[in-house]
């Protein structure tokens, strides 16, 4: 058999499988074929991966990919050579007004898969507030049509519930947000800030298989930690099967409210960056930025990659697909190299710390073909 590209001698870490072990990955018909020792050569392309990690590629949960159609949006292809993010999950930007443009102009041509979370208001995340403000725009029925309409694209539905963009509608937004993810059979994820609503009003609301993102949010004080400690309601959820993302972005990550959640044993279900406009030049950068993160909080590597792999893949019902190297998975890889040495990091609250070790991309592969920057400037032509 020939393979379209195999990637050689690198230490194979999927989570999925429970395999971690120096392996080569032979894939085909963007498919991963084989996964073993010393692959023959019959190989259009071959990467060395000696001394870097062989990952699935990895799945961002929070992003912001609507480029052009809203106020804090990047356009997916240009950052993820480089990135190791294969799959990246528009958090909510596109609601039932403009989800087909996004779909027709943006999902569908792009190289690195696109996966949104359909936004409970009409109008996304076309301007920061006001549009959240205004209670006509939670439209269940125009909400379930565009999912109806979509059920290969959408994998769930996403809602704001911060005062700061709801105003005086509390609680309203996620009661609407949840009808419509009952009515599709779809996740809710949603997103927390400052209260109103608080925390312990909207977790209640929350099904199993739900998904609370900006978990180690600091600034308000009052979310999942709240004093120091985790606040009740976020155990009684959890056990309940509620999940809790990262959800970095530009505001809602402290090291601190990580650290005392991690210690009392409240880690993530999964890592994500909310990469927008605001946060992809820092404080987020990238899922490796946010990985080195939590490995600098003590998880352990293996662990690191099942949160920013197969477990956002399971959240969103795609684990045959993605996040996996399982032979006949979409071959979509991410080679990671540990780097040593001395890497100050920010948090959301401007405080440093220094990392010892960090994880880059050295190669991004989407189904089979590795992404590079020069196909865009080729592109751009
Ligand atoms: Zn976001």
């Amino acid at each position: 058999m020939r393979y379209q590209l195999v990637i050689r001698g690198g230490r194979v870490l999927d989570p999925a499988t429970g395999r971690d072990e120096v392996a080569d990955v032979a894939i085909a018909a963007g498919r991963i074929v084989r996964v073993e020792a010393a692959i023959g050569d019959d190989a259009e392309r071959a990467f060395d991966a000696r001394g870097c990690l062989v990952t699935p590629g990895l799945v961002d949960l929070h992003t912001h990919v609507y480029w052009g159609s809203s106020y804090l949006s990047l356009e997916a292809d240009r950052h993820a050579p480089g990135s190791g993010t294969t799959t990246w999950v528009d958090a909510g930007t596109a609601g039932a007004n403009n989800f087909p443009g996004f779909r027709r102009f943006l999902i569908e041509p792009a190289t690195v898969r696109i996966v949104p979370l359909l936004n409970v208001s009409s109008p996304g995340l076309t301007a920061y507030s006001g549009a959240h403000e205004n209670v006509r725009h939670y439209d269940a029925d125009a909400a379930y049509d565009t999912v109806q309409a979509n059920r290969d694209l959408i994998k769930g539905i996403k809602v704001l519930a911060s005062g700061l963009q709801v105003g005086a509608n509390d609680l309203t937004p996620v009661r609407v947000a949840r009808e419509v993810a009952e009515a599709v059979g779809l996740p809710l994820m949603c997103h927390i800030g400052v209260p109103p609503p608080g925390l312990w009003a909207i977790l209640p609301i929350m099904r199993p298989g739900d998904i609370i993102t900006h978990t180690y949010k600091g600034r308000t004080g009052c979310l999942v930690v709240a004093g120091g400690r985790v606040r009740s309601e976020a155990w009684e959820a959890r056990e309940r099967g509620v999940l809790f993302d990262i959800g970095h972005g530009s505001g809602s990550f402290s090291w601190q409210v990580a650290r005392q959640a991690l210690e009392q044993g409240f880690p993530p279900d999964s890592i994500s960056t909310d990469v927008h406009t605001g946060s992809i030049n820092g404080p987020a950068f990238g899922m490796t930025s946010v990985m080195s993160k939590v490995l600098h909080l003590g998880l352990d590597l293996p662990e690191v990659v099942r949160l920013s792999t197969s477990a956002p893949a399971a959240m969103l019902g795609m684990q045959d697909e993605i996040g996996t190297l399982r032979e006949g998975a979409c071959a979509d890889v991410a080679v990671l190299r540990e780097e040593e040495g001395e890497f100050p990091l920010k948090d959301c609250e401007g405080v440093t710390e220094l990392l010892r070790r960090r994880l880059v991309a050295e190669l991004t592969v989407r189904a089979g073909v590795p992404l590079e920057a020069a196909d865009l400037a080729r592109r751009d032509e």
